[in-house]
């Protein structure tokens, strides 16, 4: 909206002065007339109806009534005093109560005066009052630019501090209208408002703040939340378009040697379908010319490695490098392992680079690949030193894109004149919602089919005082033949406490699984590689029952007869986490079984995330439900993913059907007319424009 009295600063505003405006800005980052009006109120309250006195009840929420304060008294020891002020309608009489502030409202309010009284009846003494009312004149009530529900507002303790309570910020709201309401013009092509039968703006904007009725209010705010939505996804689909016009993509057409070997002497299984499924979406990216950018979505164990190293032998036919990064050095050098084992009969260079090393060994990996003699090369963010040269990069993997920030992943792109394709892998599924919105730019592939022959793992939740149960649970597992992960989390602040309870479980553990009838191994962070490496190999060969660790697991041992995972203190792992520890197991031919031990007295919050592991295997419906527990903004990774998840109105979980509207309507246009240049258009390229000025790192660089 380019109206300039809305880019007015908030201290003309009347009510405001330079002092509020500080407030403001300091507290709820408002600075222009237009941020005021675009701060929407949280809640509204039903103030259509006058109640009368006589029908009060004390059960009733809260009320309104119009009268006259008759008589004021003082009552209650001198250090407890309340003011009451007798409050009657031609009903009835009702006491209003006040505790504090008793002064101040002795001298604002007349008796005689007729006010506007609003509150919640409550009952003392037998008798129903009204504790702290609201208290407005008349003439201030019918002043108001608009009466019917009324808006609530949040504010911070400094702010309440200075006075400037939601009431206040309500008064400011109202004298903001009064002055810009005929200058807001409208900021979506008339041809959208017509056919989705919107609400004008400037009646959207009077009626969120000043709802004349519900009817109204509901209006006002699905034509608001609509227009949040829209603009982002135009600004996010616009942006996919060009890029794809600005960049060619390599084109990898050949169906090579590599490929071909692999996939009829060498795949250790057959494909699932939905492996295949993904894989001919891939390969029909890579060879159409435009750079591939696609977000590869699939559950633990389902088998996203072989789909990248399918992609990879493509891109290598082609005469082209590959690189996979990982966001640790134990995942990198997994899929090092995975990939060797997979590839150790072709013709396939493949090395390890992380921050770990050598020097020597570095250089002369810089060399073989700007010579192009390494092919592949697998690593953590090390990968992305500019002191990293390809000879011919074609196609990057990235997996578990969302610990890497959106900005490393562009500094990929620029490793080749052209930018190679993007394959983005993740285990923590991101539900639709979210990827529409997070990822809006990026193409989504799903492996929604786990490879066959596996079984759901079964999962409990057992408070610490039925430990001996699970116990008694553990020992008839193990005589049946089975191996037992027991983890504990370990979360860097409190690293010391957390070994420390690992240590004490370790103990525990030992007391009731004694040598040399059992054997326990022990494995976590502050130990040396070899003696991990020992540790955890004695119980991938089966020469141990337990393994006591840290999460270190988490990524690590691939052992199908380890058919029970324990999780210790599991109301301290976040959904994902406890998701991708559980895939650890059921990955053999048992029945597997996860136990989510906590301490007895948990919060709401860990209470739904326990139920929800329990309740479910699907790691969709989980993501979904951590989306719920937490919001968006709380999703690992997307706070720094650089996409605005504070909506200012729309909410991202609640409006997912409008947000499937306000996508298809924004690619609808974008279809007719990609560069936004029609003249029914010109409005929504300036709106864009005015977003992209406004916010600089909204953008969404891939
Ligand atoms: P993730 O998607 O979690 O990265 P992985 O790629 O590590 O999963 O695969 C999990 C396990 O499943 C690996 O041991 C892998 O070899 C195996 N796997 C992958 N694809 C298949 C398949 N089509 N049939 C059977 N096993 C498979
Ligand atoms: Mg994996």
């Amino acid at each position: 909206m380019s109206v300039p009295v809305l880019n007015k600063d908030i201290k003309y505003l009347p009510g405001v002065g330079p002092k509020r405006a500080k407030l403001l800005r300091e507290e709820l980052s408002i600075t222009t007339y237009e941020d005021l009006l675009y701060y929407f109120p949280y809640k509204h309250v039903d103030r259509t109806t006058f109640h009368q006195v006589r029908d009060i009840t004390p059960g009733m929420s809260n009320i309104q009534l119009q009268g006259k304060i008759v008589k004021f008294e003082l009552a209650g020891k001198p250090n407890k005093r309340r003011l009451i002020g007798y409050f009657s309608d031609d009903t009835g009489i009702i006491e209003l109560v006040w505790f504090r502030g008793i002064q101040w409202i002795r001298k604002s309010y007349e008796v005689n005066r007729t006010y506007v009284v609003f509150g919640k009846p409550t009952l003392f003494n037998q008798k129903v009052n009204m504790v702290h009312p609201e208290v407005e004149s008349l003439e201030n009530y019918q002043g108001k630019i608009q009466q019917g529900f009324e808006a609530h507002y949040q504010t911070t303790e400094r702010l309440k501090k200075h006075y400037i309570n939601s009431r206040t910020l309500r008064k400011l709201q109202n004298n903001l209208l009064q002055e810009v309401k005929d200058e807001i013009t409208e900021s979506l092509p008339s041809g959208l408002v017509e056919e989705l039968k919107l609400m004008p703006l400037n009646q959207a904007l009077l009626n969120i703040h000043f709802p004349k009725d519900q009817e109204m209010l509901r209006k006002a705010s699905y034509r608001l939340k609509f227009e949040e939505l829209f603009y982002i996804q135009l600004n996010i689909l616009q942006y996919k378009n060009q890029r794809i016009q600005r960049f060619n993509g390599f084109v990898f057409q050949q169906v090579g040697n590599l490929l071909n070997t692999f996939y009829h002497d060498h795949l250790p299984f057959p494909l699932t379908n939905a492996q295949k499924r993904v894989l001919k979406e891939i390969r029909k990216d890579l060879g159409s010319g435009q750079q591939m950018n696609r977000l590869l979505q699939g559950d633990v164990g389902s088998g996203k490695t072989l789909v990248a190293l399918m992609s990879i032998l493509i891109a290598l036919d082609n005469g082209y490098q590959a690189c996979i990064m990982a966001p640790t050095e134990i995942l990198a050098i997994q899929h090092l392992h995975s990939i060797r084992k997979f590839v150790n009969q072709l013709p396939v260079s493949v090395r390890l680079l992380t921050g770990s090393t050598p020097q020597g060994e570095r250089r002369e990996i810089h060399d073989q690949l700007q010579r192009g003699e390494l092919q592949l090369l697998i690593g953590t963010h090390a990968l992305i030193e500019d002191t990293v040269q390809f000879y011919n990069l074609g196609l990057v993997v990235i997996d578990e894109q969302h610990r890497f920030g959106v900005a490393q992943r562009a500094r990929l792109w620029k490793k080749n004149t052209n930018p190679p394709h993007i394959l983005v892998m993740t285990a923590t599924p991101i539900p639709r919602t979210l990827a529409m919105t997070a990822y809006g730019d990026l193409d989504v592939s799903v492996i929604d089919e786990l490879p066959p022959g596996r079984k759901p793992v079964k999962t409990a939740h057992f408070y610490e005082s039925k430990r001996y149960r699970v116990i008694e649970f553990m020992r008839k597992m193990i005589h049946q033949g089975r191996q037992i992960f027991i983890v504990y989390p370990l979360i860097t602040e409190s690293e010391k406490l957390d070994l420390k309870a690992l240590e004490e479980g370790y103990d525990n553990i030992l007391r009731h699984f004694p040598p040399p009838k059992y054997a326990v191994s022990v494995v976590h962070g502050k130990m040396r590689p070899e003696e991990k490496d020992r540790s955890m190999e004695l119980f991938v060969q089966g020469k141990t029952h337990i393994m006591v660790a840290t999460t270190v697991i988490e990524v690590g041992v691939d052992v199908p007869n380890a058919s029970v995972m324990i999780i210790e203190n599991a109301e301290r792992f976040g959904l994902s986490q406890l998701h991708q520890l559980r895939g650890r197991i059921g990955r053999g031919r048992f029945q597997s079984y996860c136990v989510l031990m906590s301490s007895d007295k948990l919060s709401g919050e860990a209470q739904k995330r326990l139920q929800t592991m329990v309740r479910t295997t699907d790691g969709f419906e989980i993501a979904e439900a951590d989306l719920k527990i937490r919001g968006p903004g709380d999703i690992e990774g997307t706070q720094q993913s650089g996409i605005p998840f504070e909506f200012k109105i729309a909410n991202i979980t609640r409006d997912n059907e409008l947000l499937k509207v306000a996508r298809n309507m924004a690619m609808q246009i974008l279809e007719e007319d990609p560069e936004l240049k029609q003249e029914k258009n010109q409005i929504l390229a300036e709106q864009l424009q005015a977003i992209a000025n406004k916010k600089k790192n909204y953008s969404v660089v891939s």
